[in-house]
């Protein structure tokens, strides 16, 4: 393989893994490769570019609270990696994590952090806190201020705090 062919095949090696990748998140959300390529149609102009607007579609459309709210943590992930500004995403992810709770009737929910590797000083002092579903919404104290925690880019904040349902 010359040098040439080699980059050509590492291109095509990074634009497979990334459709791979694409069609994965998809799979969680009961949609297929048929969308991504919907998108292309539409202007889209990589698989990131499509799967971001299906996600934002779907944040913000579905019917289905547990998907709004996977869809924000994905666009996170992926903003995140981007370097664009991502916390408005985790924000959203965890009010409709609340707002699932409260459909189902769950009063209390405690704060679970995530551990200490993935947790930072901020993260760890809200850990195990117990406070209404009510309160919870109007606090928003996940994602907690001041995490300094990154996933794979550069700007802290990357929380992975959530909350669980407390039910004593
Ligand atoms: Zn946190
Ligand atoms: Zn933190």
């Amino acid at each position: 393989m010359t040098e040439a062919e080699a980059k050509e095949a590492e291109l095509l090696w990074g634009a497979y893994e990334q459709r791979q990748r694409a069609v994965s998140t998809l799979s969680a959300f009961d949609l297929s490769e048929r969308e991504l390529e919907n998108r292309m149609r539409l202007g889209a102009r990589t698989d990131v570019e499509a799967l971001k607007s299906i996600l934002l579609a779907v944040a913000n459309t579905s019917v289905d609270l547990h998907h709004r709210k996977m869809a924000h943590y994905q666009l996170a992930i992926l903003e995140e990696r981007d370097g664009q500004p991502y916390r408005e995403h985790l924000a959203w992810a965890a009010k409709y994590q609340l707002l699932r709770f409260e459909q189902d009737g769950v009063q209390k929910v405690r704060i679970l952090t995530a551990g200490e590797l993935d947790s930072c000083p901020s993260c760890q002092s809200q850990s195990g806190r117990v406070l209404s579903v009510g309160d919870a919404l109007c606090q928003m104290p996940i994602p907690c201020a001041g995490c300094t925690r990154t996933l794979v880019g550069e700007a802290p904040g990357f929380c992975r705090c959530m909350y669980v349902a407390d039910l004593n």
